[in-house]
């Protein structure tokens, strides 16, 4: 198979890449390879997230269905309360 580019890793900065070449150019054709089972198989214990990377690259992103829901300061205020 023959792709336009080929982009070796799926954690963000792979991902990154292929969804803004595709902004750029929807008719690239990119394969992107990852060594896991599945992307994001090497998170250990979910994360703690800057948006402002994604609210460049995916504007409105809080209003599709993401599965980014919990505010960082509600998570520090949950933990607080149980020290
Ligand atoms: C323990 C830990 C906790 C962290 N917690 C947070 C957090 O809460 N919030 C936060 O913002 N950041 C966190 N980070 C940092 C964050 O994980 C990194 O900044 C981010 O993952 C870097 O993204 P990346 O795409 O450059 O690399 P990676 O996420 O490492 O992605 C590289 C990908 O390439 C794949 N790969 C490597 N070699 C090959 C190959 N030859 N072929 C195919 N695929 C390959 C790997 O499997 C991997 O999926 C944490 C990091 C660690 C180690």
């Amino acid at each position: 198979m023959e792709y336009d580019v080929v982009i070796v890793g799926g954690g963000p900065s792979g991902l990154a890449t292929a969804i803004r070449l595709k902004q750029l150019n929807s008719e690239l054709n990119i394969c992107l390879l990852e060594k896991a089972s599945e992307i994001g198989a090497h998170i250990l214990s979910g994360n703690v997230f800057e948006t402002r990377a994604l609210d460049e690259l995916i504007p409105g992103w809080k209003e599709l269905d993401s599965p980014i829901k919990t505010m960082a300061n509600l998570v520090a205020s949950s933990c607080s309360k149980k020290s």
